[in-house]
């Protein structure tokens, strides 16, 4: 049985599964990608195995471009809250200014009022 096992392994040469998830990815040339094609028609472990990767390479995928869409987002939300602590900032600055400009006024007043007497 393990012997039978490693014939098959041995006969068909399998490509590695970086190999595979290569020719799905279509990342091979067209000789490698014909050489797997080829050993795919008479290898059932490959072609299920090309099935799989397949499958997980178009799950990869998914997150990708979902990632990619909140990344977007994200940006989004930072430019808004870069605005906002823009104008944060401005009001900050005017509040100073008013309470600088109040405490003048105090100053001026009480000096004022000092020399009057
Ligand atoms: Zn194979």
């Amino acid at each position: 049985m393990n012997e039978h096992f490693a014939d098959i392994f041995t006969k068909t040469a399998c490509p590695s599964q970086d190999q595979l998830l290569a020719y799905v990815k279509g990342e091979l040339s067209a000789e490698e990608r014909h050489e797997v094609e080829l050993h795919l028609q008479d290898c059932d472990l490959c072609s299920e195995a090309v099935e799989g990767l397949t499958a997980i390479s178009q799950k990869d995928q998914i997150p990708g471009w979902l990632r990619q869409a909140k990344y977007n987002v994200l940006q989004k939300l930072r430019k808004k809250t870069r605005r906002r602590r823009k104008s944060e900032s401005y009001l900050y600055i005017a509040i100073v200014t008013l309470v600088v400009i109040f405490l003048l006024l105090a100053f001026y007043w009480i000096f004022h009022f000092g020399t009057a007497k």
